[in-house]
This record gives C-alpha cells, structure tokens and sequence, in this order.
C-alpha cells in the first residue's frame, strides 16, 4: 500500500491501480480509504452533517488502470451504523470517466458490501448511481445556448459563486410551469429525464408546439450545485436541505441563494410545479405525489407502462411539510404541486432519458 503523488493530486495505490477521488463530486475523501496488507480497498462512509445518517453515502471513486491489462480490484465498502439502502446492493462501473455505464450487482450483508471489480486500461469510477455532476450540468447548457425558443435564465448564484440557471420555454402570457431537480446532490435522475426531454424538444419541436402556446415551463436542471460539487447527498455546503427548506424564512439566514429562488419562484405564480427526486430505493416503483387528486386520478389511468424497466408505478396524495416552496406557491396561488422518486435500478442513463421523456408527454397531457 502506497500514497503517492502525481502533481498536486494524491491517489492510493493497490495491485497497480490508483484510486483517486479529489476531484468535483468525488466522495468519500481519500482519508476515509485505506488499502489493507490483502490489498483490500476499503471505503469509510463520510458522514454528511445535516443529513439524516440513512441517507448520507454518496460513493463516486475513481479507478486508475494504467496497466496494458484490465486488472482486479478487491473492495470493502463500511456502510457504518447507517440504516440499510438498497444502494448497497447494485453499483455502477462509468467506463471512460462515465460516458458509458453497467449495473453490478453487490453482495451485501447490510453494513458491509464486499467485492471486487476488474478495471479496464483508463480512468473509471463507481458509483451508486450514474453521475451528473456540475461539468454534465455545464455541457447540458451549452448544448442548446443558442437553440432557438430556448432561453437560458441565470437566476441565483450560490456562495460558492456557481450559477444556478433554468431553461425557459414556451411563449406569451400562458401558465408557468416549473420544474426543479436536483435540490438533493446525489439524486441525478431528474437531470437525465430533463435531459431526454431537452432532446425530444429540438427532435420533435412541432408535437410540442401546441403546449408551448398555452405553457412557459421553467426548467431547473440543476439546484444544488455546491452539493454536487462537494459531493453531498443531501445538504448545500451553506447547511441549507433544498429539498425542504428552500421556501423556509430560516434558510434566508444560512444564504441568499434560497431567498433569491424562492422570490424568483413566487414572483412566477406558477400553475405547476414539479420537484424530481430519486430515492436509492424501493427499486421496484417509479413514484408519483401530488396536492391534486384529479391530476393523480388522470395520470394513473395515462401512465405509461415502464414494466420493461422492472418498474410499476406508486401514485398517491402527499401534502408536505407548509415551509416547502411548492407549498407556499399552493397555498398562495393554488399552484398544484407533484414529486416524483424515479430510482435507477436496472436503467442506463438512455434508459433513463427515454423514461424521462414518456412522463413529461403524460404530465403535459395533463395540464
Ligand atoms: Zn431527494
């Protein structure tokens, strides 16, 4: 076992492959690894302050293979004393730093997940799902910088001076729609639906003209970049959950990121409003809340069948917490107000893609 230096980065060193994770979104730091006198790479989980403790392990750690060969990599992951997630049993390998991604499946006995893994020559990490950190982010808005009808709205800017910015679409006066991801770092399957919807936009413009006249959607793909960067599940490096407290006068303390958001987002009275989360797990459901009972009764009958992708829908009536943003909006304007929890269990990111764009069809149906 070895630390070893290449420039200003450190890495680990075991049977001939580094391990690195200094870089934006890695988690946990390289302290928390050691290689023990087997060779074994054992991974501590970084507790996250502020986070509950069953929901606080993000893992994204790169492999180093600079051998001619593939070579084996034994890992131990310690989950800690943290409540059991279904992320423990399934990982993903991102061949060529995530441009490419495979579903393992993990052996786990709830507090320890050990495995090994064999590393293509290249750089590659694992991860507990496919990443979409501030560089993907980034890509997404110069993709379509100058597309024409879509318009990209800088909005706030965090303290750690990143910019938070949506997509506006849609013209006139008609009613706003907005819809957020990525409040919580690690939950990066709302980026992928919006990502495939981004797409079916430019691909498929003239189905969309006709919602587009009567809608402005407002399209937040990415609302928590500190987190991301930092490599959080959870909490914005400032302290503040955007999942929950975005809309709570007591976030306005911790930074003014959350009061500008939420002054931009009530200024718009929006008519809707989606938040996309991603729990780790139950993998089996695709989940769907609203306020409204008739919008839930109308997607019920008009969701789509995800059955090839090991998923059944879970659809039903959640009010929240009244500090919430879509909340406030609710209470304010009657803004309806739907979460979804979409897991990535059995998807690749193009699976994900697709399935983003087969909702959103059914939702603006329904609007
Ligand atoms: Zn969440």
């Amino acid at each position: 076992m070895a630390e070893e230096a290449k420039g200003t980065l450190k890495y680990l060193k075991a049977e001939n492959i580094f391990i690195e994770t200094s870089y934006e979104n890695s988690n946990p730091p390289l302290e928390n690894i050691s290689i023990d006198d087997e060779g074994v790479c054992n991974i501590f989980q970084r507790f996250e302050e502020g986070a509950s403790s069953g929901y606080s392990f993000h893992l994204n750690v790169a492999f180093i293979n600079e051998n001619l060969k593939p070579s084996r990599i034994k890992l131990r992951i310690h989950w800690g004393e943290t409540e059991y997630d279904f992320c423990r049993d399934y990982m993903y390998v991102g061949y060529d730093s995530g441009t490419a991604w495979r579903m393992i499946t993990i052996p786990c006995d709830k507090s320890i997940s050990e495995f090994e893994i064999i590393v293509p020559r290249g750089r590659h990490l694992l991860c507990c799902s496919p990443k979409f950190d501030n560089g993907d982010y980034r890509l997404l808005l110069e993709k379509y910088q100058d597309t024409p009808n879509f318009k990209i709205m800088e909005i706030a800017e965090t303290p750690e001076k990143r910019k938070i910015s949506c997509f506006k679409l849609g013209a006139g006066n008609g009613n706003k729609v907005i819809i957020t991801t990525r409040a919580h770092g690690y939950e990066t399957s709302g980026a992928y639906c919006i990502k495939g919807l981004l797409a079916d936009f430019v691909r498929n413009s003239q189905e969309y003209e006709e919602f587009l006249r009567k809608y402005q959607l407002y399209i937040f793909p990415m609302l928590n970049p500190d987190a991301v960067a930092a490599g959080n599940c959870c909490i914005s490096t400032s302290g503040v959950n955007f999942g929950k407290d975005l809309g709570d006068k007591h976030s306005h303390l911790k930074d003014k990121t959350t009061k500008t958001l939420t002054e931009f987002i009530m200024h718009l009275k929006p008519a809707y409003y989606l938040d996309m989360h991603n729990n780790t797990g139950p993998h089996l459901a695709d989940s769907f809340r609203s306020n409204s009972l008739e919008l839930l009764e109308i997607f019920s009958v008009l969701a789509p069948d995800m059955s090839v992708q090991q998923k059944m829908w879970n659809i039903y009536k959640k009010d929240f917490n009244s500090e919430r943003l879509m909340v406030m909006c609710h209470e304010k304007f009657s803004t309806d107000y739907m979460l979804t929890e979409f897991p990535w269990y059995c998807r690749l990111p193009e699976d994900m893609e697709e399935f983003g764009i087969k909702f959103f069809r059914t939702l603006f149906k329904i609007f």
